[in-house]
């Protein structure tokens, strides 16, 4: 109940103009966001790859109405990988792109072509682009751009998200030679026809997809922080005699942040998806809705106490 009230309240324009003018100082923003400018971002890489850890970066800023708001986006994606490959960070850190900020509002045709701009820069900086996956209305498409993308780009991730009812069936057409795919629960509000809704119910989604992504050709980025899942992904590995350099563990920035570390001196590649930016409000919104425990401490840094 609270989690769906916290996913609506996420996509209030009204909501989102009171918080994100906040001043960002709030100790759960903070936690859960590197900061506002590419310093900010290019200083936690820094610190996350000096750790042994791989990173996937997200320029704050979703669900554009506005075309000129989608250039800005597509401009501070080309700024922040110019900066990746000038620092040589190329090879560990690589950006994860949501559509919705480059204009899928507007159409596929203008969302691929910012893709594509994006994923330029991205070989130019000598690193990868994982398009993120949005709403469910949103899946097709953002499937069909990742295929038309995969003919210039072949390392461009896909994602999937197992709350689908239709997760498994997206694994085994995803699950070929070369293909990097995420694999995570799912992050938005979806209805019971199209999604899963049961938590019980999404977790074994998630195990029967990481058989499928685990036992087939591509590259499985398996993207939770869920104890049981993270042991049976361990377990799937000896199954199917992967070496731990043909499959990664995602974590999100702020969250179980020595699990992470736990992991890669274990051996495993362990990614952290790191957002940055000043309109944060709609991902951290989100990451209240997966543990509204931290609403206390979200309305205390809003309040200023
Ligand atoms: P849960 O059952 O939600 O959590 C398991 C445990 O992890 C919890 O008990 C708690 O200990 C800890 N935990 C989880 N979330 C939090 C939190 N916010 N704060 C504190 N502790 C927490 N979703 C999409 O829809 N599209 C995407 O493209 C996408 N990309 C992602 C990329 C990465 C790298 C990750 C890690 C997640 C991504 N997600 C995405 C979000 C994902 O779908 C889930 O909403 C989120 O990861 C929580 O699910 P969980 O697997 O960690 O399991």
């Amino acid at each position: 109940m609270l989690r769906q009230a916290l996913l609506v309240a996420s996509r209030s324009g009204g909501a989102r103009k009171v918080v994100e003018t906040a001043p960002f100082t709030g100790d759960l923003v903070r936690r859960f966001i590197a900061g506002e400018t590419i310093d900010d971002a290019a200083r936690v890489t820094s610190d996350l790859t000096s750790d042994g850890l791989l990173v996937s970066l997200d320029v704050l800023g979703e669900d554009t109405h506005d075309k000129g708001h989608a250039e800005a986006n597509v401009q501070n994606y080309v700024e922040l990988l110019e900066r990746l490959g000038a620092a040589g960070l190329g090879a560990r850190a690589e950006v994860s792109l949501k559509l919705s900020a480059v204009g899928q509002t507007f159409g596929e045709d203008l969302a691929l072509e910012n893709a594509r701009r994006v994923c330029v820069a991205a070989s130019s900086a000598g690193t990868t682009v994982t398009l993120d996956m949005e709403e469910h209305t949103t899946v097709d498409s953002t499937l069909r751009i990742v295929h038309e993308l995969r003919r210039e780009y072949p390392d461009v991730g896909a994602v999937v998200q197992s709350y689908l009812r239709r997760a498994e069936e997206h694994c085994a057409e995803l699950a070929y030679e070369g293909s990097r795919v995420r694999l995570c629960k799912g992050a938005y509000a979806a209805p019971a026809p199209i999604a899963f809704t049961d938590k019980e119910d999404i977790d074994k989604s998630y195990v029967r997809c990481m058989k499928v992504l685990m036992a087939g050709k591509g590259y499985p980025m398996l993207a939770t922080h869920d104890p049981r899942l993270i042991d049976i992904a361990g377990a799937l590995s000896v199954l199917d005699e992967r070496d731990a350099n043909t499959f990664e563990y995602q974590m999100l920035y702020g969250v179980r942040p020595q699990e992470q570390r736990r992991l890669a001196a274990h051996g495993a590649q362990v990614r952290v998806y790191v957002a940055y930016g000043r309109e944060w409000y709609q991902y951290v919104m989100r990451r209240l809705a997966e543990r509204p425990g931290n609403l206390r401490f979200f309305m205390r840094a809003l309040v200023g106490r």
